[in-house]
């Protein structure tokens, strides 16, 4: 029996690759031609904390990021939320603190457990132009409390961390 499910929200600017995040850690797989975000709902997973079940419910969202109208029953009774970035793409880390007090003021009063993530990093790893330092981010990360960690939903790279970063922290505390 799961006796324990957590919600986490995922959010930032349209194309950072926060769909293919959730994609890759829920059904493990990498559609290059993944266009529609999965909705309003949410994918789920199972995993073993400290020898416990959680379910982990991830929500997703439809695309309002364009929009800027991401409403309050996203955010409703969430406890970890992934601040993800681009590092091919500075202006998606500029507007990182954006999304973090959005996430922060709906949450409110609860402090949630944020963890900063920088997603693409095969393109880098391929030669591709990095826009966002390594060390600016995790400087960031620092400064604001958050987990850090650049991850790849392409190749896998680092998506099981992002999410245990938070999940763990979630259970613990
Ligand atoms: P969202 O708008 O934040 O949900 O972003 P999507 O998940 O829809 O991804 C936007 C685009 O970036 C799509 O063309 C994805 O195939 C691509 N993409 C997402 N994640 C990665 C990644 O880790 N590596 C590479 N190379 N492309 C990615
Ligand atoms: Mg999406």
């Amino acid at each position: 029996d799961i006796e324990i499910a957590i919600k986490v929200v995922i959010v930032g600017n349209g194309g950072v690759g926060k769909s293919s995040m959730i994609q890759r850690y829920c059904k493990g797989i990498f559609t290059k031609d993944y266009k529609k975000t999965i909705g309003v709902d949410f994918l789920e997973r199972q995993i073993e904390i400290d020898g416990e079940d959680v379910r982990i419910m991830l929500w997703d969202t439809a695309g309002q990021e364009r929009f800027r109208s991401i409403t309050k029953s996203y955010y409703r009774n969430s406890v970890g939320v992934l601040l993800v970035y681009d590092i091919t793409n500075y202006a998606s880390f500029e507007h990182i603190p954006l999304w973090m007090m959005e996430a922060q003021r709906h949450i409110e009063p609860h402090r949630p457990v944020f963890a900063l993530v920088g997603c693409k990093l095969d393109l880098v790893n391929a030669g591709g132009r990095r826009e966002v330092s390594t060390e600016e981010a995790q400087t960031f990360a620092k400064e604001h409390g958050l987990h850090f960690v650049e991850t790849s939903a392409r190749n896998g790279v680092n998506v099981e961390e992002a999410f245990r970063m938070v999940t763990q922290e979630v259970y613990t505390r």
